[in-house]
């Protein structure tokens, strides 16, 4: 893990003490690290080493590869949302006995996504949980789940990690050298997974370039462009949240180029572009672009039409 020791330090209490919950509900931003604490606390579970997880047994092994016939993970997205026919298929396997764990253990991500039916089927096994369960939840927000989901949890609030502790993680476990382990745990403004896969080599700077891309496309564009726009962009509905974090960092960034903390901004290899447009912009404006975006980004949490929420964002980009 990177980050979250706090988090860590109390699951491993609780393992050693035999008072784990039942049932745990991890919240925090998207790529903050909760799946991957899920996954931990599944293989601390489970681990027959000696330094639980020790990443090296077979059970271990089995969980990192996603083999493991007693640890499920459903994977749950802000469009994809996790339906109650996989709910009903879990709670049937939960009422068996473990075939080789110590306990089965459930994980459900982005449970906030849930349809209604399935979350108040997964209420079912929170009130009456088949012994050797352990049920792990991740959410972004409680505030987008059941109340009566929540109270039944042991909520467990994981906070953005600051920049030295990321980089300093992305040095130790993926062997980044200082001054890109610097770059990527700026940009990555507190989503762990997001500067872990960054540095190992992934898409993901192409990806934020191609995003950044699109945004100056958008502040470019006039009004046949805008709607364009929002037809292409929407067609990817899964990857529009994290499209539009990324523009909200790269405007809050703005702002603070304008108040003249260029020092503090996330994007700092984008100085020439925030230098131009925060030129371009009077602070009012800036703010209404900013609210602009937090509305969409919020529109979208709820399941707005995607096409439309971009339409509404870009013609008020568009005016600013
Ligand atoms: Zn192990």
């Amino acid at each position: 893990m990177i980050g979250h020791e706090w988090a860590v330090r109390l699951l491993q209490r609780s393992l050693e003490r035999g008072q784990l919950s039942h049932a745990y509900l991890l919240l925090g931003p998207p790529r903050v690290g909760k799946a991957t604490l899920a996954l931990a606390l599944a293989r601390a579970i489970n681990c027959t080493g000696e330094a639980p997880p020790c990443g090296v047994c077979r059970s271990c092994r089995l969980i990192a590869a996603g083999r493991h016939p007693d640890v499920h993970l459903v994977e749950g997205g802000e469009v994809r949302a996790i339906r109650i026919d996989q709910v009903r298929e879990l709670q049937r396997q939960a009422v068996l006995s473990p075939v080789e764990a110590r306990r089965r253990v459930v994980i459900l991500t982005d449970f906030q996504g849930a349809t209604p039916e399935a979350a108040n089927c997964l209420l079912k096994t929170l009130e009456e949980p088949p012994p050797p369960v352990v049920l792990i939840l991740t959410a972004t927000h409680e505030g987008r789940l059941l109340p009566t989901i929540v109270s039944r949890c042991q909520p467990l609030w994981l906070r953005p990690p600051a920049v030295p502790a990321i980089a300093r993680g992305l040095q130790e476990r993926c062997g980044a050298q200082p001054e890109q382990a610097q770059q990527l745990a700026r940009l990555a403004a507190g989503r762990v997974g997001w500067a872990v896969e960054a540095a190992r080599g992934g898409q993901l700077l192409q990806q934020r370039e191609a995003q950044l891309g699109h945004l100056g496309e958008v502040l470019g564009a006039d009004t046949i462009g805008h709607l364009r726009l929002a037809r292409e962009l929407s067609g990817d509905a899964e990857a529009l949240p994290a499209l539009l974090d990324l523009w909200l960092g790269w405007w809050r960034d703005l702002l603070l180029w304008r108040a003249g903390c260029s020092e503090l901004v996330c994007n700092a290899d984008q100085a020439a572009a925030l230098e131009r447009t925060a030129g371009g912009h009077t602070v009012p404006e800036l703010l209404a672009g900013l609210q602009a975006l937090a509305d969409a980004r919020r529109r979208l949490e709820c399941n707005a039409n995607p096409r439309l929420t971009l339409e509404v964002l870009f013609l008020t980009l568009g005016a600013s």
